[in-house]
């Protein structure tokens, strides 16, 4: 039986609220808090009305910005782990906060300095001997992609590769909000990352794009052709660090021509950029700006149809011999909508949040110090995935998508 706390209260916050609360013989008490309290409540009460059996959830305000705001809040409801699905912003602060209280750490996505649109690892990963020191485990980026996709790569590596020499991860989103333009998950963190510079590894070094620049037809299951864009990924990063027999590592996502249309003409006439501007007598920052004006992710869901589909197609050697795979998920709004009210892109990412900090808790994952997901076990979270609504598909020896294989 372990207590958990959530912070973040945005659409993977509402579906890690959902799922802990739905696994009661591990999270026997869940607190929810965030900066805006009344959404944590919102969150709680709407949990409560749709699963009265399910556990109870508790809600705070906070300020993840404040370090000694979160040890307070920490030392008061004295969680095993915390589960941080607030923003890349706050991951340090957060680290910190955990180490000062001694309790385990989980998140989605890795730090980003909120002045400069760079991910990177290294500010995470230098907490390796603190957190190994305090007998802490901290688990990185356990959503769908980062997360997930490098389980599937674990997976495979595992069990069906002696070396993987190509990855390619997909990512599609062929469903339909019905608003005019609107981002998956938060606004400012996505903008961010596809406005950046794409970056993809080949033969030992990183090789920067212009934004957009390489693109392509994949077709995607259940869901048909759809270009593809390359673009960096934080994943990517961790992967070939720990597969070192990868050659190459790309990342690939799907936009329509309206999405781009509308990132284009935003991006042509300022509106997100990070440097503040005066206004009114005032600095404010277009993007956050910005991000205020569209759709909150949380808000998508009820009239979500289709599907996202994401998966890695591999190619390597088993036995002397060459080999593809691909394995996936697809998963439909609705069908997420139905089990948690929220759309697919923050389902799949409270889902492999929740089952992630599970086997931390269960102790098939724990181990102390900072880990990207691909150090686990793939098995016992591939085991129980589908049970919590992502089943996964595999093929091997298929054909793929790329003509440069
Ligand atoms: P949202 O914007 O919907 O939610 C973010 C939440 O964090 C909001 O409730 C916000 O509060 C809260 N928050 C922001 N700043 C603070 C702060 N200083 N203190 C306390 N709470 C704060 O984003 P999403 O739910 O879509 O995304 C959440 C995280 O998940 C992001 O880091 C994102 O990058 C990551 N993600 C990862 C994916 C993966 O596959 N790995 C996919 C999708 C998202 P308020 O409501 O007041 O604004």
């Amino acid at each position: 039986m372990s207590r958990v706390l959530i912070i973040g209260a945005g659409g993977v916050g509402t579906v890690t609220a959902f799922k802990c609360a739905e696994v009661k013989a591990v999270f026997s008490d869940i607190m929810l808090a965030s900066r805006t309290k009344s959404k944590c409540d919102r969150i709680a009460a709407d949990v409560a009305a749709k699963y009265p059996d399910r556990t109870k959830i508790q809600t705070a305000q906070v300020d993840a910005d404040n370090v000694s705001e979160l040890v307070e809040l920490i030392r008061s409801f004295q969680p095993k782990v915390l589960i941080n699905v607030a923003l890349p912003y706050q991951d340090l602060n957060i680290m910190d906060a955990c180490l000062e209280t001694g309790v385990h750490y989980v998140d989605t996505a890795n730090y980003e300095p909120r002045d400069v649109a760079k991910f990177e690892y290294k500010w995470q990963w230098a907490y390796q001997d603190k957190f190994k020191e305090a007998g802490l485990m901290a688990l990185l980026g356990c959503g769908f992609d980062p997360g997930q996709t490098q389980i599937y790569t674990a997976h495979a590596a595992k069990h069906h590769f002696d070396e993987i020499h190509y990855l390619d991860i997909v990512d599609c989103n062929g469903g339909d909000h019905g608003k005019a333009f609107a981002t998956n998950f938060n606004p400012e963190i996505n903008i961010r990352e596809i406005t950046a510079k794409g970056k993809y590894w080949e033969e030992g070094a990183w090789h920067e794009i212009d934004a957009m620049s390489i693109h392509q037809p994949i077709t995607y299951h259940n869901i048909g052709e759809r270009e593809s864009y390359l673009l960096y990924h934080e994943e990517l990063e961790s992967l070939v660090k720990n597969f070192p027999t990868i050659k190459r590592a790309r990342f690939w996502m799907t936009f329509g021509q309206e999405y781009l249309t509308h990132l284009r003409v935003m991006e042509n006439i300022g509106i997100t950029g990070i440097k503040p501007v005066k206004f009114k007598g005032v600095d404010i920052v277009p993007l956050e700006f910005l991000k205020e004006i569209l759709p909150a992710p949380e808000s998508l869901g009820e009239n979500y149809v289709g599907e996202t589909s994401i998966g890695c197609y591999m190619k390597g050697i088993k036995d002397g011999k060459e080999r593809t795979c691909f394995v996936w998920n697809n998963c439909e709004h609705q069908k997420a909508y139905a089990d948690t009210l929220s759309q697919g892109v923050s389902y799949t990412t409270g889902v492999p949040a929740m089952l992630g900090t599970k086997l931390m808790m269960t102790g098939e994952w724990m181990k102390p110090g900072v880990y990207n997901v691909e150090e686990m076990n793939p098995d016992p979270f591939m085991a129980q995935v589908g049970g919590y609504g992502l089943p996964w598909n595999e093929i091997i020896d298929i054909d793929v998508p790329f003509v440069d294989y």
